[in-house]
């Protein structure tokens, strides 16, 4: 980095000249680009005189996403303060991950989307789950005949996500079982997509994955439980996988502490976690689109995304497709802009070119959020 002219008093913002590649998409890369007023320029803008220009060198990638986080829960698995909830998004930030998809969070943490040196954050409002079928304290536990009601109130609170909590052990059962009917699962989805929300379910047996795609649900989380089949749908209708593989590493221990009493359960968890590789392989391969998360938050902690991108690489995904999952297509997904000409400038400086490698992404020497440099110098 160089300063090319000393600041003014009366300067504005410090202007970007990105010096390096400028990773668009896949296929499409500039020679550089600037940084004006906190936006992306492809062009060379008319500067004000005197401006001060700050030059950062290597590849220009946008912000990472995760599009499963918990910002607001601790690692005791309680709600956070709204300052622990800023730490973890800091955290978060600090890695490069500039846009959150929070997969339900016991805080509001709306305020937080105030606070600009944070990354954006797209909230899911409260997780609902069937009554004693998930992590205490966790979720809104309800019965059917609550639901459709429960969705229409989280879409409303949320950032056009819902979260439901599609299967947990039955402990009646000794094993994972759907938490909810094939019309339950109708009914959730059709009450999000009145209220102009989208639902997402959170998955891993494979008995849940049909249901949730008969239903129309519009992304998946874990999906631990993809088959052949319910692959070959997801990929017809594009439904896209949040790929949680670190925290698919941990159903070891799930299975461990429910050895004794749930021994079904424990096996199922194993077989799902022993699978996790090549069912990643399997979905990519077959064209479902496949998007970081990293389930931060309760038992896993912030700031692990390039843990969860060597995963993705373990299971044998290129550079390129590292990228698109972390970050090109999260972006599109979500409705949120990436590199494009005039867009708000949310990026990383890596030294390498990542497409080759992914692990660039983890050496990144500068983080720039909303035009400003937060991470680096
Ligand atoms: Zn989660």
């Amino acid at each position: 980095m160089s300063i090319a002219a000393t600041p003014t008093p009366t300067a504005a913002a410090p202007v970007l000249r990105l010096t390096g590649p400028v990773l668009l998409g896949p296929e499409q890369e500039l020679p550089g680009a600037w940084v004006v007023d906190g936006r992306i320029r492809h062009e060379r803008p008319d500067l004000p005189r005197g401006a001060e220009i700050i030059e950062l060198d290597g590849f220009v990638v946008p912000g990472l996403a995760d599009l499963h986080c918990h910002v607001g829960i601790g690692d005791d698995g309680a709600g956070t303060t709204l300052e622990v909830a800023r730490q973890q998004a800091l955290t978060d930030r600090d890695t490069g991950v500039l846009l959150i998809r929070d997969a339900g969070s016991i805080i509001d943490t709306s305020p937080l989307q105030q606070q600009r040196d944070l990354p954006r954050l797209i909230r899911c409002g409260r997780h609902l789950a069937r009554t004693r079928r998930y992590l205490r304290g966790y979720a809104d536990e309800l019965e059917p005949a609550d639901l459709p009601a429960a969705v229409a109130r989280e879409a409303a609170r949320g950032d056009g996500w819902v979260k439901l909590v599609g299967d947990w052990i039955d402990r009646e059962v000794g094993d994972l079982t759907p938490c909810w009917s094939a019309e339950d699962f109708a009914d959730a989805a059709r009450a999000a997509h009145d209220a102009g929300a989208r639902i997402t379910t959170h998955t891993f047996d494979e008995a849940t994955l049909p249901l949730a795609l008969d239903a129309g649900f519009d992304c998946l989380e874990h999906a631990t439980g993809l088959t052949d089949e319910t692959i070959a749908r997801a990929a017809q209708t594009s439904t896209p996988v949040v790929t949680t593989l670190v925290n698919v590493g941990e159903f070891e221990a799930y299975a461990a502490q429910g050895e004794t009493k749930f021994p079904a359960y424990a096996a199922h968890m194993r077989r799902l976690r022993e699978g996790r590789y090549d069912r990643t392989r399997d979905a990519h391969d077959a064209g479902v689109p496949l998007l970081v998360g990293t389930d931060a938050g309760g038992v896993l902690g912030h700031g692990i995304v390039h843990d969860e991108l060597d995963e993705l690489a373990r299971a044998g995904l290129t550079g390129t497709e590292i990228l698109q999952a972390a970050a090109w297509a999260p972006r599109r997904f979500l409705g949120v802009a990436g590199l494009e000409d005039g867009a708000p400038a949310d990026l990383l400086l890596v030294p390498r070119d990542p497409r080759s490698d992914h692990r660039a992404l983890r050496d990144r020497t500068q983080v720039v959020l909303d035009g400003r440099v937060v991470v680096g110098s």
